[in-house]
């Protein structure tokens, strides 16, 4: 079988059809891993044995003519934040090397019942931290357009293996544009749904009020039947909310696509901005009207979703002792030089400086001039967004302010690298869903168009995607 070109859909047929198994699909999978691996790096760990077991069920279900689940067969990669059962689960932190995860996260039980087959967990910034992968302990992921590239981050791994074609379809997470900056940088979709649409249970918490996971993969279809089946209210997950879907397509005619200026300003390569203008054009020849529209406070945005991101990791991360959870270094009877010891060497730079800042921002004397502070921008923001989505029903811009950058360019500078989120984590702010869509290249470097829509819109980012697709 050729694994190049296989998508959900393909698969289905070719199941149906009988053209191969789905035993078939999982080796010519697992082969193309092994193959590409070396070069690439997108997987801390291969689940050979689960996925052969899951190509079995369904080839049994075939030959019993049940009726095929929605992902029968499809090799799926999960990110290394998200608990598989009896897999282990490190969220690229030496933290968490010998964690076994006890149970499946929602969203893998729901790939599971959906018939997936999962060939993986994939590579990431520590905890989620970065933009890069390159704050993985697991080492950096390659980007498949340019192996002396970054692939983005921080679910870099999840986005590299869907373009390497070592998986169909993958899942990521996505706090401040770890899905959307990989996606971008590696030429594949990827989508963060609105925050509520999916479960969060069973994900290894960044930032509680900003994390969603959300599926990777070659086309904006496949997205969108991955995003059906991971959706949806789950008992377990307080924040999951039972989502009132608007389905219908609308006509392209009627569809207005808001340009924020915000988002063209300074710091925009010129080559990013020339790709996204034009994927624009497409849109808007294919009927769709362009209308301007204003985030004043969108400057705002990254400033404070810094302070919202390492406030909510710094408590989050708290439960990484050594005593409650993750490596433990006991070589003396202290309580507090084992937590130092414990912390102090599983921990990666990164997410130190993090758990520092955030402790900072939420101490007594400081919590209103910061987190508070951070707060008030993001309701702002909320405004900002409110008010634009009067006069359009998508926002669009760049995901990312330049193209992959160079391996190392930017690890001895941590304000740089925060700089790549600048137009990606306003959606996590405010909470709404945005994809992002292979908008074209420039030399053999993937760019990247974001759509941003009104919560739970997510059908329409589906149609633009599926529209951009086929002009
Ligand atoms: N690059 C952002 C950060 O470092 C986004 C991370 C994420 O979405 N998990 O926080």
């Amino acid at each position: 079988m050729n694994i190049e070109s296989q998508t959900v859909q393909s698969i289905r047929q070719g199941l149906v059809r009988k053209e191969f198994s789905a035993l078939e699909i999982a080796k010519a999978f697992l082969d193309s891993i092994k193959d590409k691996e070396k070069d690439i790096n997108a997987f801390i760990q291969v689940t050979e044995d689960l996925a052969l077991h899951q190509a079995k069920e369904i080839d049994a279900k075939i030959s019993r003519n049940e009726d095929l689940p929605e992902l029968a067969g499809v090799p799926c990669a999960i990110k290394d934040a998200i608990l598989v059962s009896g897999e282990r689960c490190t969220a690229g932190s030496q933290m968490l090397r010998d964690y076994i995860a006890p149970y499946d996260a929602t969203v893998v039980s729901k790939i599971k019942k959906a018939g997936a087959l999962i060939v993986g967990k994939t590579n990431m910034d520590e905890f989620g931290m970065g933009a890069s992968t390159e704050n993985s302990s697991f080492g950096v992921v390659k980007n498949p357009h340019d192996l002396s590239r970054v692939a983005g981050g921080s679910s870099g791994g999840s986005a590299a293996s869907v373009a390497a074609k070592e998986c169909v379809v993958s899942l990521g997470e996505d706090t401040g544009g770890s899905i959307r900056l990989p996606a971008s940088f590696c030429g594949v979709v990827g989508l963060k749904p609105t925050y509520g649409a999916v479960s969060r249970y069973g994900v290894i918490a960044l930032a509680s009020s900003l994390d969603q996971v959300g599926p990777f993969a070659k086309t904006v279809g496949d997205a969108e039947t991955v995003f059906h089946v991971i959706r949806g209210k789950d008992p377990l997950d307080a924040t999951s909310v039972d989502q009132n879907l608007s389905h219908g397509n609308r006509d392209m005619q009627d569809l207005k696509i808001g340009i924020p200026k915000e988002y063209f300003g300074e710091g925009l390569n010129s080559e990013v901005e020339k790709a996204v203008r034009q994927a624009l054009g497409k849109l808007e020849s294919m009927g769709a009207k362009i209308v301007e529209v204003e985030l004043p406070h969108a400057k705002y945005a990254l400033a404070a979703y810094y302070v919202v991101n390492t406030s909510e990791a710094s408590a989050n991360l708290a439960r990484y002792d050594g005593m409650r959870y993750g490596f433990s270094k006991r070589e003396n009877n202290d309580l507090l030089a084992s937590y130092l010891d414990s912390r102090g060497e599983s921990l990666g730079p990164e997410v130190k400086r993090r758990i520092m800042l955030g402790t900072y921002a939420l101490s007594a004397g400081y919590y209103d001039a910061y987190y508070v502070k951070a707060l008030k921008i993001r309701t702002l923001l909320k405004q900002d967004f409110e008010k634009a989505f009067e006069k359009a029903d998508i926002i669009a811009g760049p995901v990312s302010p330049i193209l992959p950058f160079k391996i190392g360019e930017k690890t001895q500078d941590p304000l740089a690298m925060y700089l790549v989120d600048i137009y990606t984590v306003p959606a996590n702010l405010v909470g709404l869903p945005a994809i992002s869509l292979p908008a074209g290249t420039a030399g053999n470097l993937p760019v990247g168009l974001q759509l941003i829509a009104k919560p739970f819109q997510e059908q329409v980012l589906f149609q633009a995607g599926k529209a951009l697709e086929l002009s």
